[in-house]
């Protein structure tokens, strides 16, 4: 078949008598290949898209400054990659239980009550391939056709995908940079439908930063509670933190609200460890128990090596995250700082994760100094990659048309380069 394939794409349209043989055989083939509606309209994460896109032009030797992809810069620490290497030697080589080692769970159990006060049980946890494949599964054992699911904007690229392929529909609820990007409490009210399922809440957020005060969390569980409203909570980063801002786990807000979250988590961020593919849900068991099937039908367990990493991470010693975080902090000042300096440049400054997230619109429609006029923020980061070598995502990716990503994830080195840059392609 692949043979009939390639000879059938090599069929020149613009030989005088085309071969019809190939040409039919290429359109059966074509409708063979038809893909399904949902992966048909599915785009490319467009976080990923810009790190290759930035990654390709580094390949041709250009210096690039990349500021596109949300992952710490530091390395596993060595205690969590010892155990990783331990549990090979011991042969943890082979299939675990599908949702997860017990020990895993159990630490992770555990974690939940040093840090929160918040008691959940082994039968309550669902450990998964990163935080992506848990979201994924906790939308894909909820949702449906015919089902809202209320996201607050901006919000992570794969959100809305992801809600996309179960059929169900996003039902996108726009946040401002005057309220901090946090979705107000009546927003939420009246979003709800008889249709709605789940509230997808995002605490810090990426791609704004913002962290969600108490008293509006607070509020928004009383509605969810009040309305039967399922809250999946996303709460990857939240040992990032800084200033003033606090984090509150979800769940701990009202006991009531215990039946009706789900907490979506993992060692991704806080760990440094977005290459072992670590994450978990933490749901009333019955809907645990549905993750769990659909997981073992889906990818069976996560990596087993990476499961005794993970819980060498939870149990620990746990000062890594803190130097990480002091040093996330320092460069957080830094960025704020150089934004201030840029004129017509607006932000909401970033409570958690390690993201900043402002607004260039002032500069669309104008040519900028290198000549160029750009109408859009894509437009705008790809003259500024093609003209800077710095690499920022396009607000529009996360639904926040104007707005660009910068993830300062990355070395203070980096950072200064990067803006002086930014400010020179700017302002001359
Ligand atoms: N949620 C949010 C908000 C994220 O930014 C990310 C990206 N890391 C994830 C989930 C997925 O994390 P993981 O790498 O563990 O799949
Ligand atoms: N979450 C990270 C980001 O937003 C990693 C990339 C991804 O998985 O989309 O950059």
């Amino acid at each position: 078949m692949g043979g009939i394939w390639l000879k059938a794409c090599s069929t020149k349209p613009s030989v005088a008598r085309p071969d019809i043989n190939s040409l039919l055989k290429f359109r059966q083939i074509a409708n063979i290949m038809r893909l399904s509606p949902a992966v048909q309209t599915l785009k490319p994460s467009a976080t990923l898209a810009a790190a290759a896109k930035a990654k390709a032009l580094k390949t041709q030797g250009v210096n690039v400054y990349d500021f596109t992809l949300g992952e710490p810069d530091f390395n596993t620490p060595e205690h969590i990659q010892q155990a990783a290497i331990a549990a090979m030697k011991a042969g943890h080589t082979h299939y675990t239980p599908s949702g997860g080692l017990p020990e895993l769970k159990k630490a992770i159990c555990k974690a939940y009550v040093r840090d929160y006060g918040i008691e959940y049980k082994p039968e309550q946890v669902v450990v998964s391939n990163g935080a992506k494949h848990a979201i994924h599964n906790v939308l894909t054992a909820l949702c449906g056709p015919g089902d809202e699911v209320i996201i607050p904007s901006p919000y992570w690229v794969s959100y809305s995908a992801l809600v996309e392929l179960t059929g169900a529909t996003p039902v996108i609820v726009p946040t401002t940079e005057a309220s901090g990007f946090v979705l107000q409490p009546e927003q939420f009210a009246a979003a709800i439908t008889p249709k709605t399922r789940l509230l997808m809440l995002n605490n810090p957020c990426n791609p704004t930063g913002s962290t969600y005060p108490v008293e509006i969390l607070s509020a928004i569980g009383q509605i969810a509670i009040e309305r039967d409203i399922l809250v999946m909570s996303d709460e990857i980063y939240e040992k990032l933190i800084y200033g003033d801002a606090q984090f509150r786990c979800f769940a701990t807000l009202d006991p009531r609200l215990v039946e009706r979250t789900i907490i979506v988590s993992g060692v991704s961020k806080a760990y440094a460890m977005t290459g072992w593919r670590i994450g978990w849900t933490l749901a009333p068991v019955a809907l645990s128990k549905a993750i769990d099937n659909l997981q073992s039908q889906e990818t069976s367990n996560p990596c087993s090596i990476s499961q005794y990493a993970a819980i060498a991470g939870l149990e620990g010693p746990q000062e890594g995250i803190e130097t990480m975080r002091l040093e996330f902090a320092k460069r957080r000042e830094y960025v704020l700082q150089r934004l201030r300096d840029l004129p017509q440049v607006t932000f909401a400054e970033p409570g958690g994760a390690f993201y900043a997230f402002f607004n260039v619109a002032a500069y669309f429609n104008r040519p900028l100094p290198g000549g160029k006029t750009v109408k859009d923020a894509s437009e705008f980061c790809t003259a500024l990659l093609e003209e800077a070598h710095v690499a920022l995502v396009t607000g529009d990716a996360f639904e926040a048309p104007g707005y660009v990503r910068l993830s300062f994830a990355t070395s203070m080195e980096n950072l200064k380069a990067g803006f002086d840059r930014i400010q020179k392609f700017l302002l001359g």
